[in-house]
């Protein structure tokens, strides 16, 4: 069994160790981070991949108007043609090099949408494949904010909460043992560790037999590696 005095340090210790812990999980805090990359990839993609398959749809559309504008031309200038009211020849000569050239214009356009419905299906696959996994995944970057919202709000209440036991749990310790305390604790972020075994639990070193006799012998005694104040308890295994 530790001292009491070790014992109201190692209060005071875990109080620390907890708004160190804290303190590191909000510097770090940013949720949905690898959802927020996945969906860029996935925008960047759908300027390619997707942008190809709207490409395609559109120029089919445009083409398709563009036949029937040109039936309906060609129409017109059969009917012209054949109507009776052309006679000479020279004007037969040129309606018939104009339906000569409609019907080239048709069957190019025609040749073209050909190749698209070739493409645009397999396009539309894999355009379709990535909006539905970008839908997907804004949905759960959003679940994943709104999850952190929470989450925040209980560090901060717990933070919060450590802050204000702090001055208690440390006005009970002597000053030279305090100012011990906080010397460590300003290198390594945490001042105390707790004996495992033989080893330190702050760093994992084995200790020799005369630091550990003296720490179960409630002595004040750091680790031989780290210098954090060593705490032995049989609660702590
Ligand atoms: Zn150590």
């Amino acid at each position: 069994m530790a001292s009491a005095e070790l014992m109201r340090l190692w209060k005071l210790h875990e109080i620390d160790s907890e708004l160190l812990d804290i303190r590191r999980k909000a510097a770090n805090f940013n949720p949905g981070k690898d959802i927020q990359a996945r969906i860029a990839e996935l925008e960047a993609l759908d300027a390619t991949v997707g942008a190809k398959y709207r490409n395609l749809h559109t120029e089919q559309i445009d083409l398709d108007l563009s036949v029937k504008t040109l039936q309906d031309k060609l129409k017109k200038v059969d009917k012209e043609m054949y109507g009776g009211t052309v006679t000479s020849s020279k004007e037969v000569a040129n309606l018939e090099k104009e339906i000569f050239s409609t019907k080239k214009q048709i069957s190019d356009i025609e040749e073209r949408l050909l190749v698209i419905m070739d493409e645009i299906g397999p396009a539309k696959t894999e355009a379709d494949k990535i909006t539905a996994e970008l839908e997907t995944r804004k949905k759960q970057y959003a679940a994943a904010r709104k999850e952190a919202v929470a989450l925040k709000t209980q560090l901060e209440t717990r933070y919060a909460e450590l802050n204000k036991a702090r001055p208690d749990a440390a006005r009970i310790i002597p000053a030279t043992m305090m100012s011990k305390y906080e010397n460590i604790r300003a290198k390594h972020g945490t001042a105390m560790a707790a004996l495992k075994g033989q080893n330190c639990g702050g760093c994992g070193t084995v200790q020799s037999e005369r630091i550990i006799l003296s720490a179960r012998d409630d002595k004040t005694v750091v680790c031989e590696s780290c210098h954090r104040i060593l705490y032995f308890s049989e609660g702590i295994l």
